[in-house]
């Protein structure tokens, strides 16, 4: 039999695709068919790291003194080069990752998009001008770029996360470091393909592969780094948070427990509509995806019966099908951590009234499936109503009122994203003040999140510092130096 020869893909440093110095890969794999490898990576070695780091600072003094209107033609360029291998790369995140080809393609484009904001958004980002009474006097604050910046990303936006990170480390004059997750690097290696193609200058962006054990903590402990931005596990970002010194900033975006309450006057189907949108999209595997319903006692029966409906029409399958919601999660230990936690919810007495079971055959036989779940009679200290478990589980929560609604929503460590189905313009309006969350939806799911505005958690959510996308995720890649001129 004739099997396809597999890419091996190199790591880029000081403009140069290199080889790790240990000559040794890892596989990235199908989530959809466990035997298809979608390429191999550099398992890199901290020697590697540190000649990444090495040319970002060489490269450093030379991009934060170029000009702005430069840096942005890069950025723009490397767009226009997304948007054209739009369907090839679209092609490569669903193998890689398993998600929808309709998520991959909107994912591609969002991320040029993205490059093209901050291309836009960086050229009038600036200090101010402070009155004062010397009138022989200016006093004016100039933003000056950190320096070399590492970059830390997941697997389940795999080109999105990255561009919400790079571009606006790029455009404020750092240089970077980027490591993917190794689930995804190849995705992420097109990315940084597409910005050295655009013409980068050597060192400006280091792009290298290799597990966290290897190489997590040089990457961020390095004396030359001055920020890290990591987006992932709280486990993972608590680790790093401890591990970098006190001249290094850190921005972390992290795991969520989002709630959606359905009060009692809300429309019983769309609150079971953004429940199923919230909770099932990107099989349950978003940051911000819903995974309690706090429902009122009166709604439960109906609403439960209308979820059920819609979760029973959702199509499960390869990423490539036509009108598939449940795809394979990305990884079998994702798999392994989804079942285990659905056993968790059986052992704690929750009462599993849909789905719960792995996929393993026929079709699914390959691939890391399993049914989309909805677990009724959660009670708030439960682990499933606790813990993130980041895949196609559901847990509802009866309460009697919404003062107990919020302090179920809030009874977490958590802080990312909530939403609230109501129609009472009172109660919407005290639900954005009560809740603990950096995200806040109405009649929303409590998924997505604009490429304009600020997006971060609270709690254990976040660090409380800097928020990412938008104007606000410009902020973190710059240091404030305040200026008084006499004259
Ligand atoms: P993860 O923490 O296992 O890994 C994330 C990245 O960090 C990977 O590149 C990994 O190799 C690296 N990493 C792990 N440990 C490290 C260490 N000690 N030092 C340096 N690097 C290290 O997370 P994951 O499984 O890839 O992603 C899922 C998690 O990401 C979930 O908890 C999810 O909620 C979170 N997430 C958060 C957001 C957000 O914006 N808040 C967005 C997407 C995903």
């Amino acid at each position: 039999m004739l099997t396809a020869k597999v890419e091996r893909y190199k790591n880029l440093i000081a403009g140069e695709w290199t080889s790790a110095t240990g000559k040794k890969a890892f596989q990235s794999i199908n989530p959809a068919n466990k035997e298809e490898v979608v390429g191999e990576f550099q398992a890199s070695t901290e020697e590697d790291v540190n000649k990444a780091i090495h040319s970002a600072a060489a490269a450093f003094p030379g991009w934060a003194n170029t000009a702005p209107s430069k840096k942005a033609a890069i950025l723009n360029k490397a767009a226009d080069l997304l948007d054209e291998q739009v369907e090839k790369l679209a092609d490569e995140l669903t193998r890689e990752e398993g998600k929808p080809i309709g998520a991959s393609r909107k994912e591609v484009l969002r991320s040029a998009q993205t490059l093209r904001y901050y291309a836009v958004e960086g050229q009038s980002f600036t200090g101010e001008t402070f009155p004062q009474d010397d009138p022989n006097m200016k006093v004016s604050t100039e933003l000056e770029p950190l320096g070399v910046v590492t970059v830390i990303t997941p697997w389940n936006f795999p080109i999105s996360i990255p561009a919400r990170k790079i571009a606006p480390a790029l455009i404020t004059g750092n240089t970077v470091v980027f490591k993917p997750s190794s689930e995804t690097p190849l995705i992420a290696y097109r990315l940084v393909e597409a910005l050295h193609k655009a013409g980068l200058p050597d060192g400006v962006l280091n792009f290298i592969t290799g597990s966290s054990k290897d190489i997590g903590d040089s990457l961020v402990a390095h004396p030359d780094v001055k920020a890290v931005t990591f987006t992932g596990s709280t486990g993972a970002g608590e680790h790093i948070h401890r591990n970098v010194s006190l001249e290094t900033r850190t921005q972390m975006e992290l795991g969520g427990k989002n709630p959606i309450i359905v009060m009692d006057d809300a429309d019983i189907d769309l609150a079971a509509k953004l429940t199923v949108n919230g909770g099932y999209s990107l099989t349950g595997q978003a940051c911000t995806g819903t995974s309690r319903v706090i429902v009122m006692k009166e709604m439960k029966e109906k609403f439960l019966e209308t979820l059920v409906e819609k979760t029973k029409a959702l199509k499960i399958g390869d990423g490539f099908e036509q009108g598939v919601t449940i795809c394979p999660l990305a990884s079998e230990k994702q798999l392994n951590n989804v079942l285990k936690y659905i056993e968790i919810g059986k052992e704690e007495g929750a009462k599993l009234v849909y789905g719960g079971e792995h996929l393993n055959d026929g079709e699914f036989a390959k691939g890391f499936y399993v049914q989309p779940t909805i677990f009724t009679d959660v009670t708030p200290k439960m682990k499933i109503a606790q813990e993130e478990i980041f895949g196609p589980v559901i847990s509802i929560i009866e309460v009697e009122n919404y003062q107990e609604a919020i302090s179920v929503a809030n009874g977490v460590k958590y802080g990312l994203a909530a939403s609230i189905v109501t129609n009472d313009l009172k109660t919407a309006q005290q639900f954005t003040k009560d809740i603990k969350a950096g995200t806040v939806k109405v009649n929303r799911t409590t998924t997505g999140n604009l490429i304009n505005a600020p997006f971060g958690g609270l709690k254990k959510s976040s660090t409380s510092t800097f928020r990412e996308s938008g104007r606000a995720g410009l902020q973190f890649f710059t240091q404030i130096k305040t200026v008084y001129v006499g004259y």
